[in-house]
């Protein structure tokens, strides 16, 4: 059985494997490449890559969480098959995720509850399979960042750097085709080199989170000091219909932080940058709860000042100055949850 695991890993790749064992797989024995890497399945959806020549960088490179977001998948799945086929030389430790592969199988942004709302110990008291799989991601990824490479020390330096890259794509179009989330930085400062490797990677807007998040990426920033991102790469499509071609810049620069290259970056300047902070969240207070958008309106798309946004029992929210923008707009959520963020220009 642990054979064909690894055989199906090598001859169908890590999707098509995860897709075949959605609620979970035991952990495997490593398999080791020519070049001493060893890449080894944890569970469904989990490998963990770790190279001989270790470089001191840890990173998680994370997909599908919600589970119709297929273009990061597909990216995971290929850099996957790279390492397998020695067409990439590793040298930082790599953990890759297929987030929820229950909702993958029924291309379903999620199956019981959002789990891009249940980390950060929100999973628990909940018994849905989206909380537990929360709560085993938080597990694998504090065994990753916890422990040391197996294969030596780094070498002249005994700091290692933790990266965290959650990959998705966004259920509306967006007026800034890929943006980043950069979470609640807990009153350290923001790291621009961060926004530098985005701006390389084609990616030069970014919404700058103002509170603690039930966010995969929060919980890597909050509890292990990572640089830890929610990287929004375009609209949903299915599996299949994504364009290679649109993810060339980022795709490129994970594999030069997998192979331990440089990234080509430039000093960072407020110029080179659409960035945003949240000025107000649009709770939902009442079922009489209106979004005055219509329902293709895109991403940062900015209002007049004094225009009604929505309505609810409270009154509901007015445009203070114009050029306040929308993100992630969603009348559809339960009472007592957020149903967009109001957004306004900023400079770092
Ligand atoms: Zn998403």
């Amino acid at each position: 059985m642990q054979t064909q695991l690894n055989n199906i890993l090598k001859q169908k790749g890590f999707l098509q494997l995860t897709r075949e064992n959605e609620q979970s797989i035991e952990k495997q024995p490593p398999i080791t490449t020519t070049k001493n890497t060893s890449i080894q399945l944890l569970d469904t959806g989990v490998l963990l890559v770790e190279p001989s020549d270790y470089n001191g960088t840890d990173l998680v490179i994370s997909s599908g969480v919600h589970g119709n977001e297929t273009a990061p998948i597909e990216i995971v799945d290929k850099l996957v098959e790279k390492i397998i086929n020695e067409k990439l030389t590793v040298s930082s430790r790599v953990l890759f995720i297929i987030g929820n592969p229950v909702a993958m199988n029924q291309s379903q942004r999620f199956d019981v509850e959002n789990m891009n709302r249940l980390f950060n110990g929100k999973h628990q008291d909940k018994d849905h399979h989206e909380a537990k799989r929360a709560e085993r991601l938080e597990h694998y990824v504090s065994e990753f960042y916890n422990t040391r490479a197996s294969s030596g020390s780094v070498s002249g330096t005994d700091s290692v750097t933790r990266l965290h890259y959650d990959l998705h794509t966004a259920i509306r179009p967006s007026k800034y085709k890929k943006f980043a989330i950069y979470p609640f930085p807990d009153g350290k400062p923001w790291d621009k080199s961060q926004l530098e490797f985005f701006l390389s990677s084609d990616i030069n807007t970014i919404l700058l989170g103002h509170q603690p998040a039930g966010t995969f990426s929060y919980f890597t920033s909050h509890q292990f000091n990572a640089h830890g991102f929610t990287v929004e790469l375009g609209k949903v499509k299915p599996f299949g219909e994504n364009d290679p071609q649109d993810f060339t810049h980022i795709t490129r620069n994970l594999e030069r932080l997998i192979e331990g290259k440089p990234v080509d970056t430039k000093t960072f300047d407020n110029q080179d940058f659409n960035l945003f902070q949240v000025k107000h969240e649009l709770l939902k207070q009442s079922e009489s709860f209106k979004l005055n958008i219509s329902q293709d309106v895109e991403n940062f798309t900015s209002f007049e000042q004094g225009y009604q946004l929505t309505d609810d029992a409270d009154g509901g929210y007015q445009v203070e100055a114009t050029g306040e923008a929308i993100v992630f707009p969603n009348e559809n959520v339960p009472v007592g949850q957020r149903a967009g963020l109001v957004v306004v220009k900023t400079r770092l």
